[in-house]
């Protein structure tokens, strides 16, 4: 390939020839499957997504349907994708282009980022694959791409950082051409395929990357080097003691309370949960069931939690575990598919043993 190519001509000509195809939310303009396929792949890898995408499209075939459906149906499909603000978002970004757009999502990336849970790089994806706008999407995966190719050293724990190379990712873009939208196309997708496949975060394959001789990490042998980000805060450690009601007679049965709107597992069906042992005895004492296990203790981390999960079995019959003057329902283990649950709840309640 000749040196004078530009950054953007290699890597359209690159995705055209050698990226990914065929994936289910790819040759559309549809913005709600773009959008929904966006939001599934933050912090989702491709092959999860391959699995949920078409069942979330089958249950919500448009953007209409998400929006009536009652939040709980859409956690519960949501189950198992983890990170469930996202999913809350969704459908709160459903109701409101619905409710003030008329249902038609709205076009341009400055108006696509007032939605709920659609920040710069969603709106972008959706902008350019959808409406062929040239602006550059600017995920984790992106910025460490352009970080090497520019050898950026900005920190981009810092706000500032992620703003300058969004402002040098919009000098690299496809220059105006005959086919505007299948340039944009191309290259976005060139983009989120090269961080995908080639300039992954450990060990990158520089041979064979089709903008290796632009690339200025590679040339100064620094591709290590970058991107350049401060480390995280440490995540606060937290203790949950969970206890669960559990009848194991006509095929089992658990009492679940839905945990508030906001804070962890927001809206999620979850066993009550306590902050120390002692309150969690306190209800076992108020109840007597016929035995109790206490199963060992698992660690979940969350984006700024690291929980520290204690989860205590109750066995009895619904009618005397009923806990008094509490919120919560009896759910068959038949039905836990239909309620979203936060993962390690669903792999522990997956494990009780009915009669
Ligand atoms: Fe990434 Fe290597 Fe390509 Fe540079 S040459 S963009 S470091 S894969």
């Amino acid at each position: 390939m000749p040196k004078t190519l530009s950054f953007a001509t290699r890597l359209i000509d690159w995705q055209r020839r050698d990226g990914r195809h065929g994936l289910p939310w790819q040759g559309t303009r549809e913005p709600y499957r773009v959008w929904l396929s966006e939001v599934m792949l933050q912090q989702t890898q491709v092959s999860t997504v391959l699995d949920y995408f078409p069942r979330f499209l089958e249950r919500f075939p448009t953007v209409q349907a998400l929006a009536n459906a009652q939040q709980g149906e859409v956690l519960a499909l949501w189950s198992g994708l983890g990170y469930y603000s996202r999913a809350r978002n969704l459908h709160r970004c459903a109701q409101a282009v619905v409710a003030e757009h008329g249902g038609v999502f709205p076009s341009s990336w400055a108006v696509l980022q007032t939605l709920p849970g659609i920040g710069a790089s969603t709106a972008a994806a959706i902008a350019a694959f959808c409406f062929g706008e040239r602006v550059s999407i600017v995920d984790g995966n992106v910025r460490r791409v352009l970080s090497r190719l520019l050898a950026f050293e900005g920190d981009l724990a810092k706000t500032s950082a992620q703003r300058d190379l969004w402002d040098l990712a919009q000098t690299l873009l496809p220059e105006p051409s005959a086919a505007p939208i299948q340039d944009m196309v191309a290259y976005t997708q060139g983009l989120m395929d090269l961080g995908a496949t080639l300039c992954t975060r450990t060990r990158p394959d520089c041979e064979r990357c089709p903008v290796q001789t632009l690339c200025q990490a590679h040339a100064s042998d620094r591709v290590t080097d970058f991107p350049v980000k401060t480390r995280a805060p440490k995540r606060r450690s937290e203790r949950w003691w969970l206890l669960c009601w559990f009848d194991p007679s006509d095929g089992g049965w658990v009492w679940l309370q839905t945990r508030p709107q906001r804070g962890i597992w927001a809206g999620l069906h979850c066993p009550p949960v306590f902050s120390d042992e002692a309150h969690m005895h306190a209800a076992l004492r108020a109840v007597v069931p016929s035995a109790i296990e206490h199963w060992p203790a698992v660690s979940h981390a969350l984006t700024h939690r690291e929980l520290s999960l204690h989860p205590t079995v109750a066995y009895g019959s619904r009618q005397s575990l009923e806990p008094s003057g509490e919120s919560g329902v009896w759910l068959a283990l038949g039905q836990l598919s239909t309620v979203g649950l936060p993962k390690p709840i669903r792999t522990w309640l997956n494990q009780l043993q009915p009669k």
